[in-house]
């Protein structure tokens, strides 16, 4: 065992040490006598309990003292497994940018091992479509956090309303999107791949949208299997989601249908809004930083095979605030898209009615 890594060891007051500051796992250590709080606070992180012996001895805490010490912290969930995994070799090694996603995620996997957990990223493979402002910060935010591959695809070119977020320069300004997000996915991650092999399915695909989410995209995604996150830019805000997990969870229809169920126009609505989306349409700021992130958070939690909340679920981002909320569909029973419907909507979305005398 070894001590969590990622932790803050803080002294409090004479006999009390404090270690951790999230609230989901701080805890209190008290009662202590002062070696034994100067062994706690000058411990390195992730020292293993041999080195903690050792140092308790140089400190002259008693083998009685050292082993109830040693108990408490384990039951505080401050102690974790030494990594069964040695630290893999080659295109696997940690980038010295993953160290402090490696340290953040020590703290809150169970078995403290956040740097295998970043490693385990680069067999990962990502599919980016939209690379305006808040699909550059998506595919940057993934590359530093260690995805192995994400592959770009857009087929304009960048203007000056893409500057200032995500990472185009000056610069980039008339040439293609594509080329531009290369190079600095590149300077996140330099390991980062942008082409895989043909005929690979990539393991998510994130689909940038304005004003509506294309069906004939979305369709041809649920055919081929291939999970993918939805995220559309409208008038003042960006949904994000829902992640569609074809077979399994509900798919963009199933919103589509919902919405149908509360707007018997939505169809009509929806058929415009697709015909005229732009793909190269303006991204506020705000809403691509915050929006453009939380598409990667979510994609790195179906990665990495955690439940994200978009599953079945949208996060809405809109000004002023721009601070998600979270809007649920279930499947739709008319959909047909495989997935077993379990519960009624939650909301659907509809404008509010103002009617003309
Ligand atoms: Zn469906």
């Amino acid at each position: 065992m070894r001590l969590r890594p990622g932790l803050d060891l803080l002294w409090r007051s004479p006999g009390e040490v404090q270690i951790g500051t999230d609230p989901r796992w701080a805890v209190r250590l008290s009662g202590l006598t002062d070696p034994e709080v100067d062994l706690l606070t000058g411990a390195e992180p992730g020292s293993t309990v041999e080195a903690l012996r050792t140092s308790a001895t140089r400190h002259g805490i008693p083998a009685d003292r050292v082993g109830a010490l040693l108990q408490a912290l384990d039951q505080a969930r401050v102690l974790c497994p030494i990594p069964a995994r040695p630290p893999a070799t080659g295109t696997a090694t940690l980038l010295s940018g993953a160290a402090a996603d490696a340290s953040a995620w020590s703290t809150v996997l169970e078995d403290g091992d956040g740097a295998a957990h970043v490693r385990d990223r680069s067999a990962r493979t990502v599919g980016i479509v939209g690379l305006g402002r808040l699909g550059l910060q998506t595919a940057v935010v993934l590359a530093a956090a260690g995805i192995g591959t994400v592959l770009l695809q857009d087929d304009g070119l960048v203007t000056s309303a893409d500057l200032g977020v995500g990472g185009y320069l000056p610069r980039d300004v008339g040439s293609p999107r594509v080329e531009a997000a290369h190079r600095i996915v590149h300077d996140a991650n330099a390991a980062v791949r942008t082409q895989a092999p043909a005929r690979t399915e990539p393991d998510l695909l994130v689909l940038i949208e304005h004003g509506a989410a294309d069906p004939a995209r979305s369709r041809l995604s649920m055919s081929a299997g291939v999970a993918h996150l939805s995220v559309v830019v409208q008038e003042a805000g960006v949904l994000v989601g829902p992640l569609v997990v074809p077979g399994v969870t509900p798919c963009l229809r199933c919103v589509d249908l919902w919405r149908a169920d509360v707007d018997d126009r939505w169809g009509v609505v929806v058929a415009q809004l697709a015909a005229a989306a732009r793909p190269h349409g303006p991204e506020e700021s705000a809403l691509a930083a915050v929006a453009g992130s939380l598409a990667a958070a979510q994609a790195l939690a179906h990665l990495d095979g955690r439940t994200p909340t978009v599953r079945g679920a949208g996060l809405e981002v809109s000004l002023p605030e721009a601070v998600p909320r979270v809007r649920s569909w279930a499947v739709h029973p008319d959909c047909g898209c495989g997935a077993i419907p379990v519960t009624p909507p939650v909301t659907a979305s509809c404008a509010g009615d103002r009617v003309l005398a």
